[in-house]
């Protein structure tokens, strides 16, 4: 199932292939590979100099418990009964010093701000993510869609209003603002009949629209949620770039729908809506290509967050129950292919019309971060031009963002912010969907204590 043959079934895809097969690419060699392969060698332990003590050991403690895999893989029920135990000013106070302050930004708009100068001062930029998010079961009403819509907007504002980073970024998550019933009828429906994205727009331009296949509450509620994300791409463009995720496959191209009519009616002149693309599915790279050819038939630019994906045990489980076939490649190696070769995309595509394509290579893996680096280079992009920069979450892997960062990359951190209570179930579902990344950062907890005893001999010393 290809998500933009529905929305736009006649495309000629050859001439797509063709545009990302043999088009010209400036080919200049700026450094050796070797010293490339050095400089990106994450080894460095130095990276860590710019960190204060409390936090060194608080990312080593943090990460010392991630390493068991039952704490992992438990961490939601160990936090409920944590908080039962504890109650929940106890459990406040327990997870705002360690867990919380390793992965959140803070709860009001001071600690937020502090947070951020953090960041700005190490090299790093923040794109701000509001916790919220709804699956199949969760729907909640207009008014707490308003409300979210609220939330967005304030997002929109504190990334904006700060001279935290240049070129400000945010995430956006649509189930925050449209029902998922909705969207899985949307996706459903896409399936025998492609949506036209004019449609789309001229309900975001405040037409009555009559969407086909919709009864008139779900009619309503379509027109609320494309107005709601109307405003907030009105307060966003040529502001804050809105880097909209990819949740699961039953929804995903309801998803993809609304995010590339924003981005038909929007990135004209920019990239201020991105999408993201999840490589662990087998269709990611068609869905890649279709979304190229898109932006190219419908004229607008591409932004593009590409990402391995979240949710693979659910949607296995959930394709294993209803007897489909596994939406996600059959191991990580191919996952890792489908990486690569969708970052080449990419980067050819960005290398021949750089104004019109962005990517944001969102990953904690070492190898795709060099391959991207390595690329870059041998297709002349620069470092800091704009067109590609790479993306990691808060408190993870910083020897990887601070590495990219000292050798001048566009480096952003993904970083929550609310109170504990909010952003707990995004903490343990980040926990879960990580684990493998968080029980394999041994090399991040080595160089942590190297830095830790670097400094404990120079106090021994003076
Ligand atoms: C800035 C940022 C934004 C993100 N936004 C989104 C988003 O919008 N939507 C989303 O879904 N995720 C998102 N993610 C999470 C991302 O998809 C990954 O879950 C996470 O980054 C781990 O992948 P990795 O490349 O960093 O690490 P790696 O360790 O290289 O890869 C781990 C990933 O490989 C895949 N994988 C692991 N085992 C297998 C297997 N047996 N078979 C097939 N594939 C396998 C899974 O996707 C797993 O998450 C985001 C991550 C970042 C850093």
């Amino acid at each position: 199932m290809m998500m933009c043959s529905r929305l736009c079934p006649s495309l000629p895809r050859l001439l797509l292939l063709r545009l990302m097969g043999t088009g010209t690419s400036k080919t200049v060699a700026v450094k050796q590979p070797d010293l490339l392969s050095a400089s990106l060698a994450f080894e460095d332990p130095s990276a860590f100099r710019v960190k204060s003590l409390g936090e060194l050991l608080r990312a080593l403690g943090i990460f010392r418990l991630c390493s068991f895999p039952v704490l992992v893989n438990n961490s939601g029920k160990l936090m409920s009964v944590a908080r039962t135990l504890l109650g929940r000013r106890g459990f406040s106070l327990l997870l705002r010093p360690t867990v919380y302050a390793q992965f959140v930004a803070g709860e009001n708009e001071s600690e937020i701000s502090q947070s951020m100068e953090k960041l700005s001062m190490l090299g790093l930029r923040p794109m701000l993510a509001v916790p919220i998010e709804e699956d199949l079961g969760e729907s909640t009403g207009e008014k707490r869609y308003d409300d979210n819509m609220e939330a967005m907007l304030e997002c929109v504002q504190i990334s904006h209003s700060k001279a935290w980073s240049k070129d400000p970024m945010m995430q956006l998550k649509i189930t925050a603002l449209i029902s998922p019933e909705l969207c899985v009828k949307l996706t459903t429906l896409m399936a025998e009949q492609p949506y036209d994205l004019n449609l789309l727009v001229r309900a975001m331009d405040g037409e009555s629209i009559n969407f086909p296949g919709l009864d008139d509450r779900e009619v309503a509620h379509f027109l609320c949620s494309l107005q709601r994300l109307n405003k907030i791409a009105e307060a966003s463009v040529n502001k804050v770039r809105v880097l909209v995720d990819a949740e699961y496959t039953y929804m995903n191209p309801a998803l993809s729908l609304v995010t590339m009519a924003m981005m038909k009616k929007f990135n004209k002149d920019g990239t201020w809506i991105w999408n993201t693309y999840q490589c662990y599915l087998k269709e990611s790279r068609s869905l890649l290509l279709e979304a190229l050819h898109l932006s190219n038939n419908e004229g607008f630019c591409l932004g593009v967050k590409l990402v391995r994906g979240a949710y693979m045990d659910k949607e296995r489980k959930l394709a294993e129950k209803e007897g489909r076939q596994d939406p996600v490649h059959q191991c990580w190696e191919d996952t890792n292919d489908s990486y690569n070769s969708s970052l080449d995309v990419m980067l050819e595509a960005i290398s021949q019309k750089p104004e019109r394509y962005r990517i944001i290579v969102a990953t904690h893996n070492e190898e795709s971060v060099r391959r991207a680096a390595k690329r870059m280079e041998e297709l002349g992009i620069d470092n800091d031009g704009g067109s590609v920069c790479f993306g990691q979450l808060l408190g993870m892997c910083d020897h990887v963002s601070l590495t990219l960062a000292k050798e001048g990359y566009a480096v952003y951190k993904s970083v929550p912010y609310g109170s504990v209570d909010d952003t707990l179930p995004y903490l343990v579902r980040r926990a879960q969907e990580n684990r493998t990344v968080l029980q394999g950062i041994r090399k991040e907890r080595d160089l942590l204590r190297q830095e830790l005893y670097r400094r404990l001999s120079l106090r021994r010393g003076s």
